[in-house]
């Protein structure tokens, strides 16, 4: 038994792959994995991409999950995996959630598989769009430190990966939530003065978004040639300022030249604790 090989990283959106294996599931319904896929599935222990939907020969995919095979043969699926992605003993498999009334394949059977692909690139836009914010935001706020801290692939003190709580896209963009508390207080954030700044950090960011897109920089997910569902992935992006790159198990455009906008919207929790950043991407036409 192989972990499943995936071929959204390159951006593709159909292929075929070999039926390895497929049972009806009580809560998920009928679920089918193929030894390749070009299927994203949303990840059972940071869920911010949602999985893919299309079509699995004749059947409708109504949802892509991951499902893991242990040690003893047990089979979990989606967040009743017991262990984190890539534990050793355990076979990592992306499943095709077919809908309800679908017949099963056949072990060995070839499978056409397609995306839809109008809904992978807004998710993908809205993916390389939430990056693409958090540095800016990263950026925007180096001011407001008052000690060193790890700081994110452009030089920025990484603001975005010492507050995320969490993050989540849709098809119209990401809702990213931070957490301003003690312990960032205490690494030497000034959250006071970046909620009394807010306005001019807004502006800031939107200034150099702008400024990125129409850099129209090409973005890749590099996996080193390791296209197991489980190996580590990076978005790069080039930026004119540096290369941008972060750990991501995501899927995203090709280029900045396929947003024509990238808007965001900062809200501060009424405490001044938290943020919610909501980035919303327009797709150039
Ligand atoms: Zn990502």
């Amino acid at each position: 038994m192989t972990d499943t090989l995936v071929t959204f990283a390159s951006g593709a959106t159909e292929g075929h792959g070999t039926v390895v294996a497929s049972w009806r599931h009580e809560s998920f319904g009928p679920l089918v994995v193929t030894d390749q896929t070009p299927f994203h599935p949303v990840d059972h222990t940071w869920p911010d991409q949602p999985g893919d939907v299309g079509r699995c020969g004749d059947s409708p995919v109504i949802d892509t999950v991951m499902a893991a095979r242990g040690p003893e043969g047990e089979l979990a699926v989606g967040s009743a995996i017991p262990v984190k992605r890539g534990e050793d003993g355990w076979t990592w498999w992306v499943a095709h959630r077919l809908a309800g009334g679908s017949d099963l394949p056949e072990v060995g059977a070839t499978m056409s598989l397609q995306v839809n692909t109008s809904r992978r690139l807004r998710l993908s836009a809205a993916h390389t769009s939430c990056h693409l914010a958090a540095l800016a935001m990263n950026r925007a706020a180096t001011r407001l430190w008052r000690k060193e801290v790890r700081v994110d692939s452009l030089g920025s003190p990484d603001l975005d990966q010492l507050a995320m709580a969490s993050s989540a896209m849709d098809e119209e963009g990401s809702t990213d939530v931070y957490r301003f508390g003690k312990s960032l207080r205490k690494r030497g954030f000034d959250s006071i003065r970046f909620s009394e700044e807010l306005p001019a950090i807004v502006d800031e960011v939107q200034a150099q978004l702008l400024a990125w897109l129409a850099s129209a920089a090409p973005v890749l997910v590099v996996d080193d040639g390791d296209t197991r569902i489980t190996a580590l992935r990076r978005w790069t992006c080039a930026l004119p300022d540096g290369v941008a790159d972060m750990p991501c198990g995501g899927t995203h455009v090709a280029s900045l030249a396929s947003l024509s906008r990238v808007e965001v919207d900062y809200q501060m929790a009424q405490d001044g604790a938290g943020l919610t950043v909501r980035t919303t991407p327009r797709v150039a036409a």
